[in-house]
């Protein structure tokens, strides 16, 4: 599996990750923070098809792409079942507190836990991980994984935002998390790749789990 960042939204350092299989040439955009021409471009001269957009959770700095990546990949917009009445409300993506109304079309396919999503004959399985929201995901594909606001280089999601939990949290990374192959990529929502055998040595957060 092929992966590639772009950051998109201005005065976020919001990771948008483009996954595709370099056989079948499909491909999954995960959290377009805002409409991207660089993607598109990018998508173009690969000669990838996107067959998913799917959200790691529903804050605002990873949805307000939303419509327009609909509308330029004409693509299945999936999101966790618990985080979904995000998209469509300011006040639950939070946007309203930054001055903004940023609204996403609704999903068309609502994840939950163990769900596979397909490209070419790769699987990307999705795994819950509430704590930083009540439906954030990660998304396992072949030797990554896309852990959105839950698990970062060598730090993790805020807990303080509504239906935020730290211990919760902790759960999610430890149980869910740290258990994969120690040589998994980790792509996060936020800031440089990591490993897990890297978060699971030296991730601060990691003492705290019981
Ligand atoms: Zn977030
Ligand atoms: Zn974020």
């Amino acid at each position: 599996m092929q992966y590639k960042s772009f950051s998109l939204l201005p005065g976020y350092d919001t990771n948008t990750w483009l996954l595709w299989d370099d056989e079948s040439k499909e491909a999954m955009l995960v959290d377009p923070s805002y409409p991207g021409p660089t993607v598109a471009g990018f998508v173009e001269q690969k000669g990838l098809l996107v067959r998913w957009l799917v959200n790691t959770h529903g804050h605002f700095d990873h949805i307000g792409g939303n419509a327009w990546a609909k509308q330029t990949f004409n693509a299945p917009l999936c999101i966790h079942k618990d985080d979904a009445p995000m998209l469509t409300s300011g006040q639950r993506n939070l946007s309203s507190l930054v001055g903004g109304g940023i609204s996403s079309p609704p999903a068309d396919r609502l994840l939950t836990h163990g769900d596979e999503l397909l490209l070419g004959k790769s699987v990307l399985r999705v795994i819950h991980t509430p704590g930083h929201t009540r439906g954030g995901i990660s998304l396992l594909g072949s030797g990554l994984l896309v852990s959105g606001d839950t698990l970062f280089n060598h730090s993790v999601g805020r807990c303080d935002l509504p239906g935020g939990d730290m211990d919760t949290l902790l759960r999610s990374i430890c149980d869910r998390l740290l258990t994969l192959d120690g040589g998994t990529l980790v792509l996060p929502g936020h800031g440089p790749a990591s490993t897990i055998e890297d978060e699971a040595v030296g991730n601060p957060f990691v003492g705290m789990m019981g």
